[in-house]
């Protein structure tokens, strides 16, 4: 490319898009060039409504005066600040707000900057946590078919989604999966918590069974599957995880980089579910998406063993250069005194009710083989197009776009988790158009 193609604005050829069909996409690209509220302007002038929050992340809507003030005065005056013995005040003031947040004992926060970074954290946390208990010997991971820890070799080890591991072909070693606990026979058209499945949690027995207790370090599951599909857990599932964890001394870890921050209406899933795993890894809502930040919420006992046992001054290697970022700190800051002070995980607990109502409302939509809601969240299944997996749903969400909806597809599933800010007309919108979508798709 000459100099001049490379300063045209215009040129599609040299961003290499993540998760992304590029070829299809630069033949007919969907660009959004602003955002506010509910709503993303495309590039061609037009207001489309947000009904994935982004990438599961812009919470409390999009720019939201209170974030973007605290983003821009941040950058001003503390643009970076070191936190490898040094640190800013307001980190700490973060992670104390956390720790009210997340279920007790669970208050020792370790930030990140991304979901995949938050779950190679919670890993290697395990890790020493054992090893400084003289259990050095438990090192191996159980994760879950359909599950998704982001793209790190950790996360793509223990995560279940085959195409995100067959392209690569070597993963950490010692790590097995539990059976996802996706059942369409028995469970269909559901709300909430799903009524069959909670014994598959014994799959995690049988791997104690199978290797011996004295070497597994920490499980690890989304309370609710969310880029495989929406799936919510059986019944009492998550309650029988804990309890076979506790009794094999195995760190049970939820996932929390979607559920996190208001999208089951509750602070975390593990709230909303009654179940308190031991670290709990976060993302996205804890800025509302605005500027990248994760981390890892950890038991008190956790970081009392690797600290106390700790036989050097520094007790646990590792960290990022943008670990607790200042303006990803203030954009922090001000997410969670929006959600508190707009009441926007109270809406999400309000809406779920009619959320659900008008979702399984397109029940007879055409191809729709399967609906699935919880909280602010929804999967509508739909039926595979022949010898085509994933092409309907794919077509429906560019149809959508066409129409001034945003959805995400993820096979042939189509998942909404809007803004929690959405009132029941922005619900109404988003079930219309996709009745319309799907009748036009047929
Ligand atoms: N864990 C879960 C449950 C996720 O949904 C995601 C992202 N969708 C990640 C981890 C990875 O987060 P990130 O893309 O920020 O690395």
């Amino acid at each position: 490319m000459d100099r001049e193609d490379s300063m045209n604005p215009n040129t599609l050829e040299n961003y290499w898009m993540p998760f992304t069909a590029n070829r299809d996409f630069k033949a007919d690209p969907r660009m959004v060039v602003s955002a506010e509220g509910m709503y993303y302007t495309s590039e061609d002038g037009r207001q489309i409504m947000d009904g994935s929050a982004g990438l599961w992340c812009a919470n409390a809507g999009h720019s939201h005066p209170l974030i973007v003030e605290a983003i821009s005065s941040t950058a001003k005056t503390l643009d970076f600040a070191p936190m490898f013995n040094f640190g800013h005040p307001e980190a700490f003031r973060l992670a104390a707000q956390l720790a009210t947040l997340f279920p007790d004992p669970l208050n020792r926060i370790f930030f990140a900057n991304s979901g995949s970074e938050a779950v190679d954290t919670a890993l290697k946390i395990s890790l020493a946590y054992h090893k400084a208990r003289g259990k050095a010997g438990k090192t191996r991971f159980i994760g879950r078919e359909r599950g998704y820890h982001g793209v790190g070799f950790g996360g793509i080890s223990v995560g279940g989604i085959v195409a995100n591991r067959k392209q690569f072909n070597t993963h950490l070693p010692g790590v097995d999966h539990m059976r996802h606990t996706h059942d369409p026979d028995r469970n269909r058209f559901t709300r909430g918590a799903v009524s069959h499945g909670a014994e598959l949690a014994d799959d995690l027995e049988r791997l104690v069974a199978l290797h011996g207790a004295e070497t597994i370090a920490a499980v690890i599951v989304e309370p609710v599957a969310g880029s495989t599909g929406v799936l919510p857990p059986p019944q009492g599932y998550l309650e029988r995880l804990r309890e076979i964890a506790t009794k094999h001394d195995i760190l049970l870890i939820f996932d929390e980089v979607i559920t996190g921050f208001g999208r089951l209406g509750r602070a975390t899933a593990s709230e909303y579910f009654g179940v308190t795993p031991d670290l709990i890894t976060f993302a996205k809502g804890v800025t509302s998406g605005t500027i990248p930040m994760g981390g890892v919420a950890a038991a008190q006992f956790i970081y009392d063993a690797v600290v106390e046992n700790s036989e050097t001054p520094i007790e646990l290697f590792h960290g990022y250069t943008y670990s607790a970022h200042p303006v990803a700190t203030a954009a922090a800051l001000a997410t969670l005194r929006a959600y508190t002070e707009e009441g926007m995980f109270e809406n999400a607990a309000n809406l779920e009710q009619a959320w659900g109502d008008a979702f399984h409302a397109l029940k007879d939509a055409a191809y729709v083989t399967d609906i699935r809601t919880i909280g602010l969240v929804a999967g509508v299944e739909l039926a595979s197009r022949d010898g085509a997996p994933g092409a309907r749903a794919y077509e429906v969400m560019k149809r959508a776009w066409a129409k001034g909806l945003m959805v995400r597809v993820t096979g042939d599933i189509i998942a909404l988790s809007p803004p929690l800010i959405l009132s029941e007309a922005d619900i109404g919108f988003m079930t219309d158009t996709l009745r319309g979508v799907l009748a036009e798709t047929a």
